[in-house]
């Protein structure tokens, strides 16, 4: 199955469960959900399931065309081309599960790679068992998308920027019905900024849930 692709590069995670482990990131095109700050926008247009892409356009760096068809198979020749030396993989967007990831992650984690991916929680998440999903989740974004009961239940990770109560009572209402215990919690301070950082680590002294902290920020990487 073909995904299209917005641009893949190599890094290191700087936030959540895997903070800084090696990672390639894989950054699918699309997504409806319509987050006012998204420092991603554009990934929002979504691809013509009938327009052919044209042969010269199709290209994993990013800079021809505004993305690319691969499948698993083609994007782990483009990892090996450009060298890359990580084995976790870390699928994000766009909105990734717009897409059914099931094919891209089985291929992924048989050739050996842990596979991660980081949503918004909007949409069924389709994937193999072994994925590792990270929920991120957007409460009442433009595009009206619902954050979906499906999402919160197989996310392994929630992981929710935070800077005030109000913040921290919308996620409370999301999760009135899940079950967190065996989930890794985190909280993440909005903007790095002092009175988010002390409101973020007060709760989570409190709830002995986890503090992510925006590393790539402060280290000036991608
Ligand atoms: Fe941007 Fe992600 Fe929100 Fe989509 S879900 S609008 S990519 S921040």
């Amino acid at each position: 199955m073909q995904y299209p692709i917005n641009e893949v590069f190599e890094t290191i995670q700087g936030e959540g469960f895997f903070t800084g482990v090696p990672a390639i990131f894989v950054r699918l095109q699309g997504c409806p959900v319509g987050c006012s700050w998204c420092d991603t926008k554009q990934t929002w247009e979504q691809l013509d399931a009938n327009k052919v892409m044209p042969e010269q356009v199709i290209q994993v760096d990013g800079t021809i065309g505004r993305w690319a068809q691969h499948d698993a198979n083609s994007l782990i020749e483009a990892f090996e081309s450009k060298k890359f030396n990580a084995k976790h993989i870390v699928i994000t967007g766009g909105e990734p599960c717009i897409f059914d990831l099931t094919a891209l992650t089985h291929e992924l984690i048989a050739k050996g790679f842990t596979v991660q991916i980081e949503t918004s929680g909007t949409f069924d998440v389709l994937v193999h068992p072994d994925t590792w999903v990270t929920v991120s989740p957007k409460i009442n974004m433009k595009g009206g998308y619902p954050v979906k009961p499906s999402a919160l239940i197989r996310a392994n990770e929630i992981k929710h920027p935070i800077a005030t109560q109000s913040q921290l009572d919308e996620l409370d209402t999301l999760l009135t019905d899940i079950d967190v215990s065996e989930k890794v919690m985190c909280l993440q301070p909005i903007s790095q900024k002092a009175r988010a950082t002390e409101f973020a680590m007060s709760v989570c002294i409190e709830r002995n849930w986890r503090l992510s902290i925006q590393t790539h920020k402060y280290l000036n990487i991608d």
